[in-house]
């Protein structure tokens, strides 16, 4: 076990283990957990008493998670010191414990230099320094501003799959008419393309070294008064990727994978993430999988039982594709921006962007998120709706092959919906329903799944 000097590692339980290319999973795994900052304890509160609920009730006791809490964002700098938002030791957990699951963390943004924890204003250095109070509150949690946590955990864990199932479930309200056709996973490359981070401002030396280079070196013709971007889709990333995308299409007998790009218009970049994703498909899947080419040119237009069909469209036409015919389309392997827009267009379409789950994984390591934000203006007040978490949480389920208590929770949510006694958010859509709060939604679903018949699993 490693040591930690702020993590308490629980006195029992197992580590999951990673051997060829899959994980292990003991029934007493130990796994990390950061309730979040502002609404994440209230969130996270619910959400635990759910997980383990439907993992007791699935499996009569045979299988219990051993839960660690670790910290990032708010809670890290009380643990630790005020410059570390992401520590090294958190990220030793994530990747030492190997599944974990996060509520949301904040993020201090903005021109200035320093925010106070406290009341959240943002100021300069003093003197050269950093304030030792706060110029409003005089409180003594003064930080550095910091990046997304949330990225500097992708990007140092090299989680390479955002991973967000979107679905609809029942009396869920939404804006189109039959949202249960939609049921899709979306994989969506989270290192790369414009995301990488590479920009030059106008009027800087950097940009004017890029536009020389550009125009005199390669004969390229753009505005000079130009920010200028670059948006580098590599082979390597492409392929794990989709890899992955297609890998999960067979284990779940998914029936079909999209490759979503724009091709058309950015042939060595989102057309080459096409071309690759094909070549893993015929190269590293080849029995178990049929492309749109074959299935028309050599079967028929008939896709053999148990074949996963591989095909490609353009990104603009997919957001078309998943509102007029979402039954057609089931894994979709995209780019990082793409991925972005269709994650939330598809979201929203059946009324889920509130309680959306996602995850972020990578080779045998794995963070499942809350995909909102802290929803700060309600801290503390047990009001915000736990089905993001929830449902993320039901996501690191099934990732660990406990599928039993993952569908228990989705039928306990599904009948707590169906009661109308929901929280606020979903309240204030549906006609007739009962406001609850957030640790009623999860004690009434943990009651919920108690009053189902569960056959023993493990
Ligand atoms: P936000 O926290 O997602 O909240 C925006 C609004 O969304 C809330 O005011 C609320 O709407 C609704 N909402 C969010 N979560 C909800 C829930 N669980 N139940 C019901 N309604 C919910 O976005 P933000 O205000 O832009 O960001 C606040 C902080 O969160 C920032 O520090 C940001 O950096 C951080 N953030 C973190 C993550 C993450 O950790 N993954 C993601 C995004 C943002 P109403 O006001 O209409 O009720």
């Amino acid at each position: 076990m490693p040591t930690f000097k702020k993590i308490k590692v629980p006195a029992k339980g197992s580590k999951i283990t990673y051997k060829n290319g899959k994980i292990e999973v003991p029934n007493d795994p130990i796994i990390p957990y950061f309730p979040g900052d502002g609404t994440g304890p209230d969130l996270w509160k619910a959400t635990q008493i759910v997980l383990d609920g439907a993992v007791k009730h699935a499996y009569a006791g045979k299988r219990e998670i051993s839960w660690m809490e670790i910290a990032a964002g708010l809670t890290a700098l009380q643990w630790y010191d005020k410059d570390t938002v992401l520590p090294e030791e958190t990220l030793e957990a994530i990747k030492e414990y190997r599944v974990s699951i996060k509520g949301p963390l904040t993020t201090p943004v903005g021109g200035h230099k320093y925010v106070c924890l406290v009341c959240s204003k943002e100021q300069n250095e003093l003197n050269d320094k950093r304030p030792e109070t706060c110029i409003s509150c005089k409180s003594e949690w003064v930080t550095p501003r910091f990046r997304s946590v949330n990225v500097g955990i992708r990007q140092k864990l090299d989680l390479y799959a955002c991973v967000r199932p979107v679905r609809w479930y029942t009396g869920v309200p939404c804006p189109v008419k039959e949202p249960q056709k939609l049921d899709i996973v979306l994989f969506r490359e989270n290192t790369e393309d414009v995301y990488a981070g590479i920009e030059f401002e106008k009027g800087t030396p950097d940009q004017a070294q890029v536009y020389e280079f550009l125009t005199k070196t390669m004969g390229k013709k753009f505005r000079q008064d130009s920010g200028i971007g670059i948006k580098p889709i590599s082979e390597t990333g492409s392929k794990r990727l989709i890899r992955m995308a297609i890998q999960y299409a067979v284990d779940h007998k998914k029936p079909s994978v999209t490759i979503v790009h724009k091709g058309n218009i950015q042939k060595f970049t989102e057309g080459a993430f096409r071309d690759w994703g094909y070549e893993v498909a015929k190269t590293e899947f080849r029995d178990k999988v049929v492309t749109e080419a074959e299935l028309w040119d050599d079967l028929n237009g008939k896709l053999p039982a148990g074949k996963v069909l591989i095909k490609d469209r353009i990104a603009d036409q997919t957001f078309q594709q998943l509102l007029l015919r979402p039954d057609e389309y089931s894994v979709l392997a995209t780019p990082n921006l793409n991925g972005d827009y269709i994650s939330d267009a598809a979201a929203a379409q059946v009324g889920g962007l509130g309680i959306a789950p996602g995850a972020n994984i990578g080779d045998g390591v794995a963070c499942f998120e809350a995909t909102h934000g802290t929803a700060p203006k309600y801290t503390g007040l047990d009001k915000v709706n736990p089905g993001s978490l929830i449902l993320s949480g039901v996501m690191m389920l099934e990732h660990m092959g406990w599928n039993e208590a993952a569908a228990l929770i989705i039928k306990g949510l599904e009948a707590q919906i169906a009661s109308k006694r929901v929280t606020y958010d979903l309240e204030r859509q549906m006609p007739g329903a009962t406001t609850v709060k957030t640790s009623q939604f999860g004690a009434e679903i943990v009651k919920n799944m108690e009053s189902f018949r569960t056959p023993v699993a493990a």
